[in-house]
Parts: structure tokens; C-alpha cells; sequence
């Protein structure tokens, strides 16, 4: 994909990024790489280049994506996309998931690798569900790290894709790696890298940043032998990984 950064307008201007204390980090190039000038020239190529960036998992409500995700886990979407349909046809709700038998539930979802800890997840998630939270799915981060199988990586995904509340950054794989070879975090540590991140990038925008990182990351900025002569960012990346450079 030939990623193009377009000329700022009206339309895609972003407002001016106000972020909390930030520690000022300079590069090797000498560039402060959290400045919020930089900071916002990152988020509006972003949105510039993945303007329909979305979660790749289909779902029809919380509960789905919340098991989604879990079986997403060393998994593609896609063959994920493959699976859910015939489980949600059999289980559709958080109870009728916490009735399902551990090895109805794994003769289901056994294409998804890990199967047999994935399905304690999605039993132990349908039966806290049920049974702690009246069958919906909770709204709030302490809630969600109470269930099974969720995670702040998943209770991230669940809080900003199916109802809208930025409470943090989703950080998987790709963000992990992007953040890092953008100089946006020194970290390793999820946990870390997302705090770094909440610190710099305005809230208004923690739920698109991860879908067009996540986007970039499969298309451009892919692990090995990034495609940086195609990426919107390369002017502004410093990363030593890069594969091509304009400075
Ligand atoms: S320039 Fe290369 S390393 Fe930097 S973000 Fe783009 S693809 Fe990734």
C-alpha cells in the first residue's frame, strides 16, 4: 500500500495536543520525539493514511468482541472471523456460553490455537458475566480485569471499540513495535508502554491511534523489513530499523 500523507485542511487538522507532563526526550537526531508538534504530525498522517481504521474483528456487540479477543490471541482476525459466527450461532449470550461444556466449547474454537486455554477463558468470562455482572458485559476497566481471560490489552479493546470509553491505549503487538521505532516509548513493557503513551497522546484520540497503528503495523511498518520508502511517517521516524531514508 502506497501510504501518502496529505496536506493538512480544515478537515483533518487536529487540535493542538495538551499533554500532561510529559519528560522532554531527545533523540539521537537531537529532536525532542514527544514534543506535541510531533506529536500531532504523527496522529494527522495517521488519520490521514487509515481514515476507515477499525477493530478487524467482527462483532455484533460487547460480549463478542470480549471473546473475539481472547481467541484472537496468537491467532489472525481472520481465521478468527472464521470461527465466531458457528460459536455465537450455538452460544449467542454470556449464559448460554457459561451452560456450554468446556469440550464444546474447544471443538468450536480449536482451529484458534491454545484452544483448551482459551475455552477455560470464555467459560470462566460467560460464568462472571452471568453471574456477577447480570449477563452485560461492565463499562469499567477494574470491572473488566475481574474476568477471565481479560486482560488490560483485551479490556482495552472491549472499553473502546464497542462502547466508545477511552480509558487506555490498547497496546498489542504492532503498537508496540511502532511506539518504539517512532521513539514515542523506550519501554518494553506493555503495562509501560501504554502509560508512556496516555502521557503524550491526547485521550480524544487513544481509540483511533491503536486501530491505525494496528492497521499501519500490518500494511507499512511490518516487523521485519518495514516498507519505509511506502510509509506517511518517515520523515518524522528516526528508527534505526529503517529500510529506506529521505534524511
Ligand atoms: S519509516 Fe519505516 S520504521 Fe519508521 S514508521 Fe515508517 S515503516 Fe516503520
Amino acid at each position: 500500500m502506497k501510504a501518502k500523507a496529505a496536506a493538512p485542511s480544515k478537515k483533518t487538522a487536529l487540535k493542538k495536543a495538551a499533554p500532561k507532563k510529559s519528560p522532554a526526550k531527545k533523540s539521537a537526531s537531537g529532536n525532542n520525539d514527544v514534543a506535541p508538534a510531533r506529536i500531532n504530525e504523527i496522529l494527522r498522517r495517521l488519520a490521514a493514511a487509515y481514515p476507515k481504521a477499525t477493530c478487524a474483528l467482527h462483532h455484533r456487540n460487547a460480549w463478542e468482541l470480549l471473546v473475539a479477543t481472547i481467541l484472537s490471541a496468537q491467532c489472525t482476525d481472520a481465521r478468527v472471523n472464521m470461527v465466531t459466527p458457528e460459536l455465537f450461532r450455538k452460544y449467542p449470550t454470556p449464559e448460554a456460553m457459561a451452560h456450554a461444556s468446556l469440550p464444546a466449547i474447544e471443538a468450536e474454537i480449536k482451529s484458534t490455537g491454545f484452544y483448551r486455554n482459551k475455552a477455560k477463558s470464555i467459560s470462566g468470562a460467560a460464568k462472571r458475566i452471568t453471574e456477577v455482572f447480570h449477563g452485560q458485559v461492565p463499562r469499567t476497566m477494574d470491572e473488566l480485569l475481574t474476568i477471565p481471560g481479560a486482560a488490560r490489552k483485551t479490556a482495552n479493546v472491549v472499553l473502546g471499540t464497542a462502547y466508545h470509553i477511552a480509558a487506555g491505549i490498547v497496546v498489542d503487538t504492532h503498537v508496540l513495535r511502532i511506539t518504539r521505532r517512532l521513539d514515542l516509548t523506550k519501554n518494553t513493557d506493555p503495562k509501560k508502554v501504554e502509560q508512556d503513551l496516555m502521557q503524550i497522546i491526547p485521550q480524544d484520540h487513544w481509540i483511533q491511534f491503536s486501530h491505525e497503528v494496528i492497521l499501519h503495523g500490518r500494511q507499512v511498518c511490518i516487523a521485519r523489513k518495514p516498507r519505509c520508502a511506502d510509509c506517511t511517517l518517515e520523515t518524522v521516524c528516526h528508527s534505526p530499523d529503517k529500510t529506506w531514508s529521505s534524511h
